[in-house]
């Protein structure tokens, strides 16, 4: 195969590999950040039930507060009636005795339904506690693995910026310059294998006299449609 051929075959795999590893530790970190969104999600709720607590602790002390007044209003009542006299009197103070105690029912009812409410948030808390503690063992643990999968990638991002900088160096001038003419518009498919004689960057079908050349490997050939760099494919040469 031509020598400057085959530097821009491994020259553009190079190229795309580094392109590639941006992606691949965006989604290992992703992976992270779900975790810590579930998390935070948990917490969220936690913070709305434990709200919802205090608001309903705050109702049951006015009601209890209530409840204490109706009950001194009622002893008060009592005394009263042994000094009232007249049937209207009496009639009055019945009437107001009633309504206390209608009151004190209601307020007791609230405690009541409050306190279901409070026990019920309160054992929502304990279950999402338990969630927001295994969702934090799972991060602490991602966060592991990612910052070893981290390294793993970086260290290969050393590796090909190492192999790019040695091609490079025997690489002439000319054919790079030309490499990167092409690679503005094309990226990552400026050389580009051809598959059933066809160009694989514009996927059009090239001529018998371009395919010739491509099939010999002995010179730079690129295609007569989008001008990429083309190449015969490994597959295609096994077969
Ligand atoms: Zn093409």
């Amino acid at each position: 195969m031509n020598k400057y051929l085959e530097q821009l075959i491994a020259l553009s795999k190079l190229d795309k590999e580094i392109d590639d590893f941006a992606p691949r530790i965006a989604k290992v970190e992703k992976m992270l950040k779900l975790s810590l969104d579930k998390e935070r999600e948990l917490k969220l709720q936690v913070e709305t039930f434990a709200a919802d607590i205090a608001d309903a602790k705050l109702k049951k002390g006015k009601n209890e507060a209530h409840l204490a007044e109706l009950s001194a209003k009622l002893k008060d009542i009592s005394k009263k009636s042994a000094l009232v006299k007249t049937a209207k009197e009496i009639k009055a103070l019945q009437l107001e005795e009633e309504i206390s105690k209608e009151q004190c029912d209601f307020a007791n009812d609230e405690i009541n339904r409050l306190d279901k409410i409070i026990g019920l948030k309160q054992t929502n808390i304990t279950t999402l506690e338990e969630k927001i503690a295994e969702a934090s063992s799972e991060s602490e643990s991602i966060k592991t693995s990612i910052d070893s999968q981290i390294q793993a990638i970086e260290e290969e991002r050393k590796g090909v910026y190492q192999a790019k900088e040695e091609l490079l160096s025997d690489m002439s001038q000319k054919i790079l310059t030309f490499y990167e003419k092409i690679r503005k518009w094309a990226g990552n498919s400026t050389v580009v294998p051809v598959k059933k004689q066809a160009c694989y960057g514009c996927f059009m079908r090239i001529n018998d006299k371009t395919y010739a050349g491509v099939m010999k490997q002995d010179d730079i050939v690129t295609c007569p449609h989008c001008g990429r760099i083309l190449y015969k494919e490994i597959e295609e040469a096994k077969a």
